[in-house]
């Protein structure tokens, strides 16, 4: 069965434009497919249709159905028990997930409690251990603090914790360690490489970076321009690409060799 099967998606804007063009992309139960292409390619959009989140103004056609819920035309109210459940994303910038405003383990209280349904200190122990297995070191402290009191990289971490709270089917990634230092990166792409597997989560993985996809993911799929270039097993593509953008993204990724042997001790 397919997790999340898409077919000939494409996303236009108000105007007319296409951005994306007849994309078809599948990832079953478990799986790591990750999605490459320049900036602009349209890698962005793809996650967000599959959660309903496009920009107003921009239509989605075609067919997106995740765990058997077809995102495409749905409305809010479907979407709502979809987004979370079956499918969390977590940003390139983890404040786009996160209230300035509220502290970090009220705003993680909020879907434990929901899904979970806990209250009082059971409650706040599962904050606690949700800021823990994102190896968080003193959770207690994290939780009571404004997001903008921690690191960047502690903020991505307590993103993915929020992403995790409602123990997705799908776990979708957009670019999560480029606002990153290098070193954070590294930490931050073996979290994800290590969550994932416990739970058995399937991922969509985006980068521009191939070295990056090629750490967490099995299979790629290239974009440009909007639409599907190559697909494959990440070390096919990667010592045999078939085509000559494949050949640049190749040619351009960093750390492909360790990359790729850090994939193997898998
Ligand atoms: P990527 O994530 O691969 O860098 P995006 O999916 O963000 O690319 O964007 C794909 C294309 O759609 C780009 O050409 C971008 O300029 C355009 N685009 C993205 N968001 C909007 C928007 N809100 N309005 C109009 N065009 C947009
Ligand atoms: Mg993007």
């Amino acid at each position: 069965m397919t997790l999340l099967d898409v077919r000939d998606l494409t996303i236009r804007t108000g105007e007319g434009h296409t951005l994306v063009d007849a994309l078809s992309l599948t990832v079953a139960p478990g799986e790591r497919l990750g999605l490459i292409g320049e900036s602009g390619s349209g890698k962005s959009l793809t996650t967000l249709a599959v959660l309903g989140l496009l920009p107003d103004g921009m239509t989605a056609h075609g067919s997106v159905e995740l765990a058997g819920t077809q995102i495409v035309g749905a409305g809010e109210k479907q979407l709502t028990r979809v987004r979370g459940r079956d499918a969390a994303i977590v940003f390139q910038e983890p404040l786009t997930a996160l209230d300035p405003l509220m502290r970090v383990g009220r705003q993680l209280a909020e879907p434990l409690g929901r899904r979970r349904g806990l209250k009082g200190d059971a409650l706040k122990r599962a904050v606690a251990e949700a800021l823990d297995q994102v190896r968080l070191p003193e959770p207690d402290r994290i939780a009571r603090a404004f997001p903008h009191e921690i690191s960047g990289g502690q903020r991505q971490r307590v993103a993915l914790a929020m992403a995790l709270a409602c123990d997705p089917k799908l776990l979708i990634a957009d670019e999560p360690t480029t606002a990153l230092d290098v070193t954070v990166q590294a930490e931050m792409l073996d979290l994800i490489d290590t969550l994932v597997q416990e739970r058995d989560m399937a991922v969509l993985f985006v980068s521009h970076d191939l070295a990056v996809v090629a750490k967490v993911t099995d299979r790629v799929l290239v974009l440009k321009d909007g639409r599907a270039v190559e697909e494959g097993d990440v070390r096919d593509l990667v010592r045999a690409p078939r085509e000559e953008y494949t050949r640049a993204l190749v040619a351009s990724a960093r750390q492909l060799e360790s990359a790729l042997d850090l994939g193997s001790a898998r």
